[in-house]
């Protein structure tokens, strides 16, 4: 056995690395045991929220400036267009800067960070030299898990070529295959949606335009996909297919290399860099923890790739696990506070999944007047998985899905048309394009979504429509949501609020501290609870940060070290003591251990 540490981190995709990166801000020490030995380099994300950079910044500044330096202008990457090919002109577009600049104003407010375009295989070499640099992270690569041991205090899991390791807490961040999660015998509901192959490939000169798309959705006789253009002319094209048998997934090289011509020109000048496939599905595990055992990322739920939502969400389980499994560890808490991470993840996951899938349909509505929908492949998806076409012989079906995909294709031809008929279409196809907005631009959900459980306080007042937007974000400090971002003075420093959280406890935010100072003496008993004054950067700035901040000039808020609001009164000190009183004693000393933070 190699050994007993605090944490054992399975994966070290961009979920397993923010934990541990996460793990060690607060001195806690992992093993990440890793199958591959460099990152994976065919991207799969490259829509990288705001959030995720906050969340980054809370392992350091530099490490989020470093990733968010990845990214291209937003003016490079704003454009989204449908087209019948890519000499042949567009069906229609989203500007996500020009067609609304007031709505790009205020998502600029909202963050320190803009939502950026990152290749999963630019981010990755980043977080893995961060843990390599990193010395209370053990990253041990190379190392295949395959068995789990759950023991009432501890976990072992093991590697047929590296022994076996055993820590109190293990983390299954081992992606959408989770064989943590199968040796654990939890399961998976949901659907699958499509199967899926793609093409790595660099070329220069794709677009002859001007506008190199961010995404292109193409339309046309031999070839139905999208690509996604990178940085440095590299790009990913895909499709969807039906049977393991056709030439995508039996022998992906072959077919990329005669498919990719007759969908950018001449291909003399491209590389093709690699090659895959994959389920598009929509599923949560049962449970996203047993006994000692974490599930986190996508080992915990998958979603299709429209909206952006898998990266980001396994980057948000870890900060949800990370303070709570140090509070743990550190004897500061009970080891039931880690069921709150099932319940405060569960909803807002399963939103970002149904939002996913509903981006996913919504395509429908472009592609419907000339004969193609996700829903008929959504369909064929699941009749073929089932018998009786799995009796039938492998190559009889490949061949029957190729000709079937082969005619759907065929409608596109309408597209290039002159004809009235076609017009017809064109027009439709256009008017549905500013419907698929909420597909591409979902700050509501990316600065909205609300943790709920017994960590959260209640509010008597009706709910205002946090999170239930799913493009605009209205900043709000209602228990559970993040807390709105501001620039704020603390001593001469000026900075955002987020680095002024503590880390480990609870952060009391009011504009009123000498008197909530006094409250918080008397009545913290034992807990860690620091008092930040509110105080905006320029003075003019005080009366807009005391209205976002919502609780007046003499209430408060409390907030946790992942900066989600649990308390808030707009009650001066000595009126809401109880309320605080009542707070502490009954909701967060379910968990904490008061006085054992001094
Ligand atoms: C086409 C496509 C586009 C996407 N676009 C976006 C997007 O724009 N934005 C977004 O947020 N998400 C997007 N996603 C989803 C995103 O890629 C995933 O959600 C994300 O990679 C999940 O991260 P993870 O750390 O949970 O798992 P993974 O990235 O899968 O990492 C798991 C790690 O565990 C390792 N591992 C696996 N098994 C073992 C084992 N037994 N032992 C040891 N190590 C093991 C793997 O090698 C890997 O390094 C997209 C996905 C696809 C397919």
């Amino acid at each position: 056995m190699a050994g007993k540490v605090p944490v054992l981190i399975v994966g070290a995709g961009p979920a397993g690395c923010t934990l541990a990166l996460l793990l060690a801000k607060r001195g806690v020490p992992t093993v990440v045991l890793e199958r591959r030995t460099e990152p994976l380099m065919h991207p799969a994300a490259h829509v990288i929220n705001a959030r995720s950079l906050e969340i980054w910044r809370e392992v350091s500044p530099a490490l989020a400036g470093r990733i968010a330096a990845l990214s291209p202008q937003p003016e490079k990457i704003s454009v989204i267009r449908w087209s019948a090919g890519l000499d042949n002109g567009s069906l229609g577009e989203i500007d996500l800067l020009r067609d609304n600049p007031e709505r790009v104003e205020a998502v600029r407010s909202h963050s320190p960070y803009l939502i950026s375009h990152i290749g999963q295989h630019l981010l990755m070499p980043v977080l893995w030299e961060a843990l390599e640099e990193e010395p209370l992270v053990d990253f041990r690569t190379g190392v295949n898990v395959t068995g789990v041991q759950r023991g009432v205090d501890s976990v072992r899991v093991s590697s047929a070529d590296h022994g076996s390791f055993e820590g109190p807490w293990a983390v299954a961040a081992d992606g959408a295959n989770s064989s943590l999660r199968q040796a654990a015998g939890v399961g998976l509901q949901g659907t699958t949606l499509a199967r899926m192959g793609s093409v790595f490939f660099h070329a220069p000169r794709v677009f002859a335009g001007p506008t190199r798309p961010l995404l292109t959705w193409i339309y046309q006789p031999h070839f139905c996909g999208l690509l996604i253009a990178h940085a440095d002319d590299d790009y990913i094209l895909m499709t969807a297919y039906l049977h393991d048998r056709q030439a995508i997934a039996a022998d992906s090289g072959a077919y990329w290399s005669k498919v990719l011509p007759k969908v950018i020109g001449p291909t003399d000048h491209v590389a093709i860099r690699s090659y895959g496939t994959w389920d598009m599905t929509s599923q949560l595990a049962e449970s996203f923890r047993t006994g000692r055992l974490l599930f986190i990322g996508d080992a915990a739920h998958r979603f299709p790739h429209t909206g952006g939502f898998g990266l980001n969400s396994g980057v948000q389980d870890a900060q949800n696990v990370a303070w709570k499994l140090a509070a743990v560890l550190s004897g500061q808490a009970e080891p039931a506070l880690m069921d709150t991470y099932d319940t405060e993840r569960r909803p807002v996951v399963a939103r970002f999944a149904d939002q996913s899938v509903s981006n996913h349909f919504l395509l429908d509505a472009v592609t419907k007047p000339f004969g193609m929908t996700n829903r008929s492949l959504h369909r064929a998806t699941e009749a073929f998985a089932r018998a009786p076409f799995t009796w039938l012989p492998g190559l009889l079906m490949a061949r029957v899905c190729t000709g079937l995909t082969a005619m759907q294709m065929r409608r596109t031809a309408l597209l290039s048309g002159t004809g009235r008929r076609a017009q017809r279409v064109a027009a439709k196809v256009r008017a549905a394009i500013p419907e698929q907005l909420e597909h591409f631009a979902s700050t509501g959900l990316e600065f909205g979504y609300t943790y709920a459980g017994p960590l959260v306080a209640a509010e008597r007042s009706p709910q205002p429509t946090i999170g239930a937007g799913v493009v605009e974000y209205r900043p709000t400090t209602w228990p559970g949501a993040r807390l709105p971002h501001a620039i704020v003075r603390e001593g001469d420093e000026t900075g955002p609020v987020c680095d002024a959280l503590s880390a480990d406890g609870l952060t009391l935010i009011t504009a009123d501290a000498p008197a909530w100072t006094k409250i918080v003496d008397a009545v913290a008993g034992g807990f860690d609870l620091r008092v930040l004054e509110l105080r905006a950067a320029r003075s003019e700035a005080q009366g807009p940060l005391i209205s976002t901040f919502e609780v007046g000039v003499e209430g408060a808020i409390l907030v946790r070290p992942d900066g989600h609001v649990v308390w808030r009164t707009p009650n001066p000190a000595h009126l809401g003591r109880s309320d605080l009183q009542r707070y502490l004693e009954q909701q967060w000393g379910q968990y904490f251990r008061a006085g054992s933070w001094t």
